[in-house]
């Protein structure tokens, strides 16, 4: 793993600046992919695409930054990338940023679909994932059933509205869904993910896409595992493969 140089956000709401890291190169040596579809590479770090401003403690979105800046230098004038800084948000200030945007603005779809698959893997992280599991609080099992749901209502990945009907507790469901699956071919809507969230009429773009023989025999394998799970009632993620 080789850091690049840094780079520079502005913060949109008051103009502080924020060095974060880049990467020349990383590998996914020693990945861990969980079945609620979070991957988790210690040799490729990625900058989180929500951010947090130091200065007025406001969100802010990566995609969003209006300039790519970079520096070669440190804040000191040394000729190197010297931040580490990745920005990560841990539960409750996804929260907090969740909470501000749906409040202040629409999100296109595709930031949308990111930010909720970030609270889902925070959750998860706080209450179920590995020997975790703790007791959940009312309001983050609601927040969670919440989040969940849009995510069923957004994405056109079968087996991701399987794993998380199972997440929700939604067994027969899960079930009912995973076993249907037509994995010959597979009907993809692709569509426009930069629209407004709220946009009823989805432009489709593309439709339709073959599986290879090897896709096809990892879906199988994923989708076996979860339906097992399902069928013993357990609602926690799982680790689907190690590297
Ligand atoms: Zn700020």
């Amino acid at each position: 793993m080789l850091p690049g140089p840094d780079r520079i956000l502005t913060c949109p709401h008051c103009g502080t600046e924020k060095r974060v890291m880049t990467l020349m190169s990383g590998n996914t040596l020693r990945s861990t992919l969980w079945s609620d579809q979070k991957a988790v590479y210690p040799m490729l770090p990625m900058v989180s695409p929500v951010q947090q401003c130091y200065h007025c403690k406001g969100y802010f979105l990566l995609s969003e930054q209006k300039e790519d800046r970079l520096e070669e230098t440190n804040e000191w004038g040394f000729p190197c990338g010297s931040s580490f800084e990745l920005g990560e948000l841990d539960y409750n200030q996804l929260k907090e940023a969740w909470n501000y945007f749906e409040e202040n603005r629409k999100l296109t779809r595709d930031n949308r679909k990111t930010m909720l698959h970030m609270l889902l893997w925070a959750f998860n992280d706080t209450y179920t994932r590995g020997e975790n599991a703790v007791g959940i609080p009312e309001d983050d099992q609601a927040f969670f059933a919440y989040i969940a749901q849009e995510m069923i209502n957004l994405t056109n990945d079968p087996v991701f509205k399987g794993e998380l009907l199972r997440e929700l507790g939604h067994f027969e469901q899960a079930i009912e869904l995973l076993n249907n699956i037509t994995y010959a071919h597979t009907d993809v809507i692709i569509v426009d993910e930069d629209l407004p969230c709220d946009q009823t009429t989805e432009e489709v773009i593309y439709v339709d896409e073959d599986l290879s023989s090897d896709q096809e025999q990892n879906l199988r394998e994923i989708v076996k595992k979860i339906l097992q799970h399902a069928e013993n009632g357990d609602k926690r993620p799982f680790i689907v493969n190690k590297d």
